[in-house]
């Protein structure tokens, strides 16, 4: 076994702290590498609350990683010593269920291995995730990172890029289109981006004013504060598509309202309760309610690609990991600009 250095929350009402655990050996099949940076989540700290149901603990935290490849198992034949490498919120999936087929191992029919608070598919050993200073994964769940971009920067892409650009690409949203992002947080700043990569004109629906400088130098074209009813009311039927990234309860009869003929509410934020939806809200003008959960790994590649030539990584804070309960209080408030990284040489 491997040891290794992290952080974890030891229950549901204790902030993070450090832990030592140990981690598989390098099989045949397997890349390990150390891990340099770790995004941080809203699904993090979701999670360690357990706020959408009862968490395995201890848990560590961290499905942004990034790092250099220390070693590689006997049979690996897509990385080698040295190579940057990643991995998202996926560590396995069965690998032959009809999802599974169609690269869509985020959909797993018998249960993917998400990277912490899940377990490994022989459905007993726990995972956990990247608040730590090394992790072992097979190395079809790797994914390569390219030299050419800020390294922490990208950890970020690995859920926050993926999880908006599979909606996108699956719904074609691009030139033509008028697409509201609705949250502006380490999600929604990644969704402006790539709307505006795929030519589609991109509106912020933000709760926080003073963000409309942001939205705009991400390349939105237009702001929307949502508690304003006369804003609320000139945005009605203008909108193809929602992206929504909003992490706590919201008024999804509104944001329906401000969907056009045809248009798709499309959520991947996940608020701990369950919404209230009228049916009037979608009948009238034939809208859809729909959702995405992040991306299968050839998607995900072809995203951290797709972002390597187009030169888009996400806007970041570096904190020491000791800062940690501090990102979380204030990503609780919306003050995230736009996605806190860990940088894991302070573990
Ligand atoms: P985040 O950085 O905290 O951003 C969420 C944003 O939502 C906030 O910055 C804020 O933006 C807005 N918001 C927060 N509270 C709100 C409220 N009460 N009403 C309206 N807007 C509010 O979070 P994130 O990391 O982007 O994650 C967002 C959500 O997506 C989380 O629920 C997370 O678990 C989920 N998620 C889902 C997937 C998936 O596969 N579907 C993957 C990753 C994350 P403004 O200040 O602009 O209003
Ligand atoms: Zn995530
Ligand atoms: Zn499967």
């Amino acid at each position: 076994m491997i040891p290794v250095k992290g952080y974890a929350a030891q229950t549901p009402e204790t902030d993070l702290a450090p832990w030592n655990f140990e981690r598989r050996d390098v099989g045949p099949h397997d890349v390990q590498f150390d891990i340099l940076f770790c995004g941080v989540c809203h699904s993090d700290l979701h999670q360690i609350k357990n706020d959408w149901f009862p968490g395995i603990f201890p848990m560590v935290p961290g499905h942004e990683i990034v790092g250099r490849v220390v070693k590689v198992g006997s049979h690996v034949t897509k990385f080698k010593v040295g190579d940057l490498a990643g991995t998202g919120c996926l560590v396995d999936s069965c690998r032959h269920c009809e999802n599974c087929a169609q690269d869509l191992e985020q959909y797993c029919l018998n249960g993917s291995s998400q990277t912490y608070n899940g377990l490994e598919q022989d459905h007993k050993t726990p995972t956990y995730g990247g608040y730590s200073n090394s992790i072992v994964v097979n190395e079809d769940f790797t994914l390569h990172i390219s030299e050419k971009l800020d390294l922490a920067a990208t950890a970020p892409l690995l859920c926050a890029g993926i999880t908006t650009y599979s909606p996108l690409r699956h719904w074609k949203v691009g030139k033509g289109h008028k697409l509201a992002v609705l949250g502006l947080g380490g999600l929604g700043h990644m969704a402006v981006k790539f709307g505006v990569a795929f030519g589609a004109e991109v509106t912020v629906l933000s709760t926080s004013p003073k963000k409309e400088a942001d939205a705009k130098a991400l390349g939105a074209h237009h702001f929307v504060v949502t508690s304003d009813p006369e804003q609320i009311k000139a945005a009605k039927n203008s909108f193809d598509f929602i992206l929504d990234t909003v992490s706590a309860p919201h008024d999804f009869n509104m944001y329906l309202g401000l969907l056009r003929t045809n248009g798709v509410h499309i959520c991947v934020g996940v608020p701990p309760e369950p919404a209230s939806i009228h049916a009037f809200s979608l009948l009238g003008g034939r809208k859809s309610l729909a959702g995405s959960g992040i991306g299968g790994l050839a998607e995900t590649q072809e995203m951290l690609d797709f972002c390597a030539e187009h030169n888009i990584v996400s806007d970041i804070e570096m904190i020491d990991i000791k800062d940690i309960t501090t990102a979380y209080e204030r990503m609780q408030k919306g003050d995230v600009r736009y996605r806190f990284v860990i940088d894991i040489a302070t573990l």
